[in-house]
């Protein structure tokens, strides 16, 4: 089958490997529609997760599936899936411990242009079908589909992590497509002020739509200045970190109130540390607490999030800004991600037209 593949770092290009081999309890499934992801743009030319030789790219999509093992008993042929970037393996220790993402080992559930080829390719390998795929809704549009893969799963993560509650004044650092969806979380939760942090008008203009309410552009003037002046000193309950390098937990420190929380799902391709400043963190006693998280997968919350889309409760597709057209186009769609013109959000390639 052929693929579009990291090369090894820093190069990308086609090849051709073996159609994957169904085990008992998976799936293969054909990509009806496909996006990159930042975390490809990482991978591929930050190297943040190491060397790869000619292993297929991506991990956003949905399809259809053309076959299951003799073991999967909710999903047949023809059948149209959402799958999550983040696959586990669901009858692990770390899943009986609530975090089936670490499942075989720490990040171990991601497994998509991580560990094995991604999606990037005529046919896609699924482990643990019943577990991993969910049955897409009726009449669901595939390029909103595949929002369900990893944007919105992981912009509601965020927003998990930072436990948002009724009222709180969070900020919001970065609003690509993850910090969009962790805003829309972040607003459907209750808080009652969202602060986001960026520098693109188009992306403000987004995030607005999906409940912001005060923005900040951090190329004009330091975030915490901007932020503790629009605070009248006090800072904010939570942070949200869904963009900029390892110094931005820095910022993060400085605008938080005691007692306040970080939820990071930004993926940091490269530094050796993360730097957190001793004053601002109380010298270590302020309560400001960390939750970094991988996305959770799985089909119970793949249809939980459908849900809120089915139910008009969220609308991935203002953040699709491009649709590109047929498998040959997803060379072109990552480059769009790599170089990130201004009217750029999210790509995705539609292979087969609904
Ligand atoms: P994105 O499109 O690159 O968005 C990040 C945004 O952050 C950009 O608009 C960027 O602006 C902005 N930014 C950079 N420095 C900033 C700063 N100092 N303050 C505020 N904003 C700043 O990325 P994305 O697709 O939304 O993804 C966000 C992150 O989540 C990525 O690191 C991605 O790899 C990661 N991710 C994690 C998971 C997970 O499971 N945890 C899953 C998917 C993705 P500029 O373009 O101007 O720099
Ligand atoms: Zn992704």
């Amino acid at each position: 089958m052929k693929g579009f593949a990291m090369r090894k770092i820093g190069e990308v290009g086609w090849i051709e490997k073996e159609k994957p081999h169904c085990g008992p309890n998976d799936a293969l499934v054909r990509p009806l529609a496909v996006a990159p992801c930042t975390s490809d743009i990482h991978t591929v030319y930050e190297g943040g997760i190491g060397e790869r030789f000619d292993m297929i790219l991506g991990h956003e999509f949905c399809g259809e599936v053309v076959e299951v093992g003799s073991e999967v008993k909710d999903f047949k042929l023809g059948d149209k899936v959402l799958v999550a970037a983040i696959t586990p393996e669901w009858n692990t220790k770390e899943a009986q411990a609530g975090y089936a993402m670490h499942s075989g080992g720490m990040l171990a559930g991601w497994k998509f242009s991580n560990v094995k080829d991604g999606v990037f390719a005529e046919y896609v390998h699924v482990n643990d079908a019943d577990g991993n795929l969910a049955h897409m809704p009726e009449g669901m549009d595939y390029g909103v589909a595949c929002m369900l893969s990893d944007m919105m799963p992981t912009g509601f993560h965020a927003a998990e992590l930072a436990d948002i509650q009724f009222g709180d004044v969070v900020a919001i650092f970065g609003i690509g497509p993850v910090g969009l969806m962790a805003t829309a979380a972040t607003a459907l939760k209750g808080a009652g002020r969202i602060i986001v942090v960026d520098s693109r008008e188009l992306a403000f203009n987004i995030a607005k739509e999906y409940g912001a309410t005060d923005v900040v552009d951090f190329k004009k003037a330091p975030t915490e200045d901007q932020i503790m002046e629009l605070t009248n000193g006090e800072g904010v309950d939570k942070v949200i970190i869904a963009g900029g390098d390892q110094r931005i937990f820095e910022t993060a420190m400085k605008v938080l109130k005691p007692g306040g929380r970080i939820g990071n799902v930004n993926y940091l391709g490269s530094g050796e540390y993360v730097q957190i400043p001793r004053v601002e963190w109380g010298t270590g006693m302020a309560h400001k607490q960390i939750f970094g998280g991988l996305m959770p997968g799985g089909r119970l919350r793949l249809e939980k999030l459908a849900r809120l889309i089915t139910f008009g409760k969220i609308d991935p597709s203002k953040m699709i800004t491009h649709r590109l057209e047929g498998f040959d186009k997803i060379e072109e769609a990552l480059k769009l991600m790599k170089d990130k013109p201004a009217n750029l959000i999210k790509p995705v390639v539609i292979i087969e037209k609904q």
